[in-house]
């Protein structure tokens, strides 16, 4: 029996096979949107099953395509499926899979970037923050194009707990590149370690469930796949604001290679940048000659709190950026250059 009490649990009716919806809506893969395709139902399966228990659950498909996953998750007994597809040739095909679930799936034709999933389902589901999470979750297999900036955006929504965070702790389960993927969930010191692994991990519980082999696709991608599965922290382990954290850590890992200290210094204006970069390790306690991907998310923390004290004393520190500086003073140097050009 089903734990949401009623008798039957809900099974999609039989249905002609990805493949003949493929070919029978003529839905070939456009190489330029990164299109690959899941057509085996086990693999399906497999990435919602990730997802946890989906029982009476509110999922939010992001790029359903042909339907694999959304056969998938219909047949985990969810209360509704609302799916968002960019491109228009799927949606006869999705609404097959809506006239075999009725009153369950409901098809968007639109775009994830701009999707505003916070009005989309019932604000009952709500839950205070540090509650277990809302039965809501978030499933997807989204080109790598749009996966990574989507899970940026997304990583400043868990901190502003808003978008689809505005629900409690939205789960998501989502594909990457399986590259990105190891970087999502690197652990201190490994090769792996990025500014990814950092921005991730100070707010969500992050892990990677399984790899799909590029062959699983058609058409095959280059490189393999990796799930991944996020479940937002009760208390972000880095308490300041994002925008703050993402520019120490931008910082830190623009030079990968070198000590920590030549990353920070750059967050501090030329004339003054060894004694305030010396004030910010010495208030964080960080050993200055620390690899980037030897900082631990503690080490951010601190440094974070450090650079929070040093801006909240120059309040026009927050807003130096380096670049700036650095195309000010090329432009200058232009400008003296032309002048002196039109002198001779
Ligand atoms: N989920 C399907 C599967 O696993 O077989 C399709 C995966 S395919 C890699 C990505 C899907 O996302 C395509 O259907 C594509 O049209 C859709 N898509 C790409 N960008 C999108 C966007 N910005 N908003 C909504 N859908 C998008």
């Amino acid at each position: 029996m089903a734990a949401s009490g009623t008798l039957t649990t809900f099974r999609l009716p039989p249905l002609p096979t990805i493949r003949e919806i493929i070919k029978l809506f003529r839905l070939q893969a456009v190489k330029q949107l990164s299109q690959n395709f899941l057509l085996d139902l086990r693999l399906t399966d497999k990435i919602v099953r990730k997802a946890g228990n989906l029982t009476d659950a509110y999922v939010y498909e992001v790029g359903p395509g042909p339907g694999g996953i959304t056969r998938s998750i219909l047949n985990a007994g969810v209360a509704e499926l609302l799916v968002v597809e960019k491109d228009s040739r799927f949606i006869p095909g999705l609404q097959m899979l809506s006239d075999a679930a009725p009153g369950k799936l409901r098809i968007v034709h639109g775009d994830v970037l701009t999707f505003k999933i916070e009005k989309a389902f019932p604000e009952s589901l709500k839950r205070q923050w540090e509650d277990d999470p809302p039965n809501v979750h978030i499933i997807g297999n989204l080109p790598f194009s749009v996966s990574t900036p989507l899970i940026i955006k997304w990583l400043e929504n868990v901190s502003h707990r808003d978008g689809p965070f505005a629900y409690g702790r939205t789960q998501m389960t989502l594909t990457f590149q399986k590259e990105v993927a190891e970087r999502l969930t690197a652990s201190t010191g490994s090769k792996q370690r990025s500014r990814l692994s950092v921005m991730a991990q100070y707010l969500c519980s992050v892990e990677q469930v399984f790899t799909i082999p590029g062959r699983a696709f058609v058409p095959k991608p280059e490189v393999d796949v990796g799930v991944v599965h996020f479940t937002p922290l009760t208390q972000p382990r880095i308490t300041q604001p994002f925008e703050l954290v993402e520019k120490v850590v931008q910082n830190v890992f623009q030079f990968r290679r070198k000590f920590c200290h030549r990353g920070l210094s750059m967050l501090f204006p030329e004339t003054r940048r060894p004694e305030s970069t010396g004030k910010l390790l010495e208030l964080a306690d960080v050993d200055p000659t620390l690899r980037p991907r030897q900082l631990s998310v503690s080490h951010f923390k601190s440094l974070c709190d450090a650079y929070r004290q040093m801006c909240d004393e120059d309040p026009r520190l927050f807003a130096y950026n380096f670049r700036e500086e650095l195309k000010k003073s090329k432009s200058k140097f232009q400008e003296e250059d032309d002048t002196e050009r039109y002198r001779l």
